[in-house]
């Protein structure tokens, strides 16, 4: 067997991200770069000033809708599965499972596969495509939720919660504070795949981005603007930001009761911090044993932690006998959730 190079030969962080060094490209970087691949549309992710940048149509779309013409000089769509050579790799992108749009960065380079899955979770999403797994030689994970005490529970438990407390109280508003791109939208879907037809309101940050999941086609019913109503919405469900709980905004709401659906609201300190009456664990990323089986299933020999708690995962993944080593990339921020 031919001597492989060291993946670090071709794949390594710099001071703009993690660089491709035979593609001449970065993923996800935190700063401008001549060329960059993104896997999804989320800040931390999706930064903007990039020259050319190559995504799925729904990261672009995404991008666009967020950045204007900051979202780069040249946009690429690639469709999920398709294979491009980009100088001497082949790049594909997968489903990652996360958010619209969302992909893992396959890439092939002698006879080596390496995968950066970006942002992902095993769990169904009704707003996007399915987590798909690909056996790999590196694979290059985050661990927004890499410690065992994060555990996701099933969502449709999460929304029944949430429907159950409309009923015990039908005289408070129930603001529910989501991130503006994904679990906003997914929030909504579950809602109805629960049964739930009532209009769901909307904060009017929340209004763009739901709009477009719209006219991609997915379900959602009526989203009516909170703007467009003079009700104080008793008994009913309103979307807003998270920075919008217990603001100033939220006293024109009957007796407003705080809910907060993030794979955060497991830690009773961050629930107390925020002052949610309601919090719904349902989150777009890994929990601990996902992130542990998705490792295993890849098969990889190698794996590297970009972002959250990597010293947990380095750790627990060294002693199922595949080096592990942390990344520490910077500018991933783990609030956005
Ligand atoms: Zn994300
Ligand atoms: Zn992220």
């Amino acid at each position: 067997m031919p001597v492989q190079p060291p993946f670090e030969s071709w794949l390594r962080p710099d001071g703009s991200g993690l660089y491709c060094v035979p593609g001449d490209f970065h993923i996800d970087p935190h700063a401008a770069v001549p060329r960059a691949v993104i896997t999804h549309g989320h800040s931390d992710h999706a930064r903007p000033g990039h020259g050319a940048v190559l995504a799925t149509a729904d990261t672009l779309e995404i991008m666009k809708l967020r950045l204007g013409q900051g979202a780069g000089d040249s946009l690429q769509p690639l469709d999920y599965g398709e294979a491009l050579k980009v100088r001497d790799v082949t790049v594909r992108l997968v489903p990652a499972g996360h958010i619209l749009g969302s992909a893992q960065v396959v890439i092939e380079y002698q006879g080596q596969r390496a995968v950066i899955s970006g942002d992902y979770k095993r769990h169904a999403d009704p707003t996007c495509e399915a987590y798909e797994l690909v056996p790999c030689d590196l694979f290059i994970t985050e661990a927004t939720f890499g410690l065992p005490i994060y555990r996701h529970e099933p969502d449709t438990g999460e929304v029944a919660k949430l429907i159950a407390s409309l009923k015990d109280f039908p005289e408070r508003t129930h603001q529910v504070g989501v991130y503006g791109l994904g679990k906003c939208q997914r929030l909504i879907a579950l809602l109805r795949q629960a049964g739930f037809d009532r209009p769901v309101y909307l904060h009017g940050a929340l209004r763009s981005m739901t709009d477009y999941y719209l006219a991609r086609g997915f379900a959602l019913g009526p989203v009516p603007s909170v703007s467009d109503t003079k009700e104080k919405l008793a008994g009913e469900i309103v979307l807003s930001p998270p920075s919008a709980l217990g603001d100033r905004w939220s006293r024109r709401f009957a007796d407003p009761l705080a809910g907060f659906a993030s794979g955060w609201m497991r830690i009773r300190g961050r629930v107390r911090q925020r002052g949610v009456e309601l919090p719904l664990i349902i989150s777009d990323h890994c929990d601990w044993p996902e992130l542990l089986q998705t490792i295993a299933e890849t098969g990889a020999r190698e794996v590297w932690v970009t972002h959250g708690r990597e010293d947990a995962l380095v750790h627990e993944v060294s002693k199922m006998g595949v080096k592990a080593r942390a990344l520490a990339l910077v500018g991933r921020e783990d609030e956005a959730e």
